[in-house]
């Protein structure tokens, strides 16, 4: 198997985003430094969701911070695109202020459509200042016509995570090995990078890609295409 070193992660979730994950952002660095990586980032949900922070916790995140037990940290939001028209749940000049901002589906805050609309939500989405990365695109409950996405996200500088949650055996997204096989062999043709996430809710599955490791090996995903590995090709997406 080739040797994919994993230096960074980007997604993952503090107790901000609700739902029981009790972890705060010093203690998942603390874990992130312990597993070797350079950069930790933190991608709560956005206000929509229950129980998530408000507007408040993002307007703080600019006095957070930089850096943590030797570990850089970035902080992103994870925002719901909530219809068709790619809106939305925080304000743009707001998630301007960030590192970086995911877009995602997230039932019931977006109800799916065609695999049409769908994809034209996600690429309305893609307007908003500071989105660099499609949020678990691999999710069989959003059909999508990945052909369009993935050539959409290439000409909007925007590139598709490949998600271990959603290919862990108790994932509650469906259809994630084969929509990850075919994220990864169309962005292996059209050479996009991806993002490898652990998608860790608090700090227990920080920097754990176990699952991806084999698809990238299955379709002999070019090493240079994966953005974990790379801290220049990660700053120069950042800085877009
Ligand atoms: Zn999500
Ligand atoms: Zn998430």
């Amino acid at each position: 198997m080739q040797n994919i070193p994993i230096l960074l992660d980007l997604h993952t979730h503090s107790l901000s985003s609700g739902h029981g994950t009790r972890d705060t952002i010093t203690q998942m660095a603390h874990t992130a430094a312990e597993r070797s990586l350079c950069f930790l980032g933190i991608s709560d949900h956005g206000p929509a969701t229950p129980q998530a922070a408000g507007s408040s916790y993002f307007r703080s995140l600019v006095l957070a911070d930089r850096k943590r037990f030797g570990v850089a940290l970035l902080y992103g939001v994870e925002l719901n695109i909530l219809n068709e028209h790619g809106d939305v749940d925080l304000d743009d000049a707001l998630t301007a202020s960030l590192d970086y901002a995911f877009i995602s589906m997230h039932h019931p805050l977006f109800r799916s459509g065609t695999a049409d609309s769908n994809t034209t939500a996600f690429i309305s989405a893609m307007r908003h200042p500071g989105v660099r990365f499609l949020g678990h695109p691999d999710d069989g409950r959003f059909p999508v016509d990945y052909e369009r996405l993935l050539a959409a996200a290439k000409e909007n500088h925007v590139f598709p995570e490949i998600n271990n949650a959603s290919l862990s055996p108790d994932a509650y997204r469906t259809d994630g090995q084969c929509n990850s096989l075919r994220i990864l062999s169309i962005c292996k043709k059209i050479q996009l990078p991806v993002l490898l996430s652990s998608d860790s809710h608090g700090r227990e599955q920080i920097g754990d890609m176990r699952h991806i490791l084999p698809l990238l090996e299955q379709c002999a995903f070019p090493k240079q295409l994966v953005i974990n590995s790379n801290p220049d090709l990660l700053w120069k997406i950042l800085q877009k």
